[in-house]
């Protein structure tokens, strides 16, 4: 491995000021569970990682919002983000995906932070945040600006994130009248990376789906909305045949990419049939 520079700033401003603007191998390191494989594979080759585990009493914490929402600090380890009685009351989905994501190893290092700034596809998390309208609070050395989930991934392994920005939070707006559901999808063990991920939000009055936001991960080069599927259901009587009706528009919406999880047409299949379970779920009132 070729020698970098490891700083540990214990202030933002220093962290931020320790980023630089025009080079890449300067980064941040939070967990470092996705850092650490891409250095030993040598995808990734750092001249600089500036840690942020000292600033950890500033970054960490998940705190109940006015407004009923709640706001998880960035470096937030993914396993006391499944434990959080905060989280469980204000969006239990969150802590329900926790349940198979990886090992408890990768979940006691790995921050939420972290998990979101790595754009990588295959994450469990970020269509559930996107499910459920989140956003992230970045912070640069111009202020902060808030990205909703959903605009922050632009494709494989790339972010909206400037090399000198860094999420500090990340904020879930109320759900209010919203229920939510994750479908994880795996080709082998049920903690394995996903083949799909599908997290489906709908506000339902009387039988009716008023609003839906539907979000898809892992079979696609992002995660991202599928806002055709959601146009369907909305203001629609929830039935079998409209579940069935959604299932085959998300499958031919979504613009889903062979990998080694699967071919693209047999997560299409995967896509039709577990978009009307876990809308079954969320009608149910059954959040996962
Ligand atoms: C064995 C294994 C199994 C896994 N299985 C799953 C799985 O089933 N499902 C799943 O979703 N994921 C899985 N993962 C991925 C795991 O969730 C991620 O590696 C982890 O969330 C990354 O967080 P981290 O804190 O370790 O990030 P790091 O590795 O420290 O950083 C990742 C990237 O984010 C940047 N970064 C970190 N923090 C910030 C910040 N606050 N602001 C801006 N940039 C930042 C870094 O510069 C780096 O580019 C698995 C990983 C491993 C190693």
């Amino acid at each position: 491995m070729t020698p970098f520079e490891l700083e540990e700033p214990v202030l933002l401003g220093a962290a931020l000021a320790l980023l630089d603007p025009e080079d890449s191998s300067v980064r941040a390191i939070a967990g470092g569970t996705a850092l650490m494989l891409m250095m030993k594979s040598g995808l990734y080759r750092p001249r600089r990682l500036v840690s942020l585990r000292k600033l950890a009493p500033a970054l960490d914490g998940v705190r109940s919002a006015p407004d009923g929402g709640i706001e998880i600090g960035a470096m937030v380890r993914l396993s006391d983000l499944r434990r959080s009685a905060v989280v469980r009351a204000a969006a239990p989905v969150i802590a329900e995906t926790l349940l198979t994501h990886s090992n408890v190893r990768v979940r006691n290092v790995a921050t939420i932070g972290g998990n979101l700034a790595q754009g990588d596809p295959h994450m469990d998390l970020p269509p559930v945040l996107i499910a459920l309208g989140a956003s992230v609070r970045l912070a640069g050395p111009g202020g902060e600006r808030i990205v909703r989930v959903e605009d922050l991934l632009t494709g494989y392994l790339e972010t909206v994130i400037a090399n000198n920005e860094l999420i500090t939070a990340v904020i879930v707006p109320p759900q209010t009248g919203w229920r939510t559901a994750y479908a994880k999808v795996t080709a082998r063990s049920a903690d394995d990376w996903p083949a799909l991920g599908l997290a489906v939000s709908v506000r339902v009055e009387a039988g009716i789906a008023r609003d839906a936001r539907i979000a898809i991960g892992a079979a696609t080069e992002t995660a991202m909305r599928l806002p055709g599927t959601e146009a369907l259901l909305a203001g629609r009587a929830i039935d079998d045949a409209l579940l069935q009706e959604a299932g085959r528009a998300a499958a031919a919406e979504a613009p889903v990419v062979a990998d080694h999880h699967g071919s693209a047409s047999y997560k299409r299949v995967l896509v039709a049939v577990h978009l009307g379970r876990a809308l079954r779920q969320t009608i149910a009132g059954a959040e996962r």
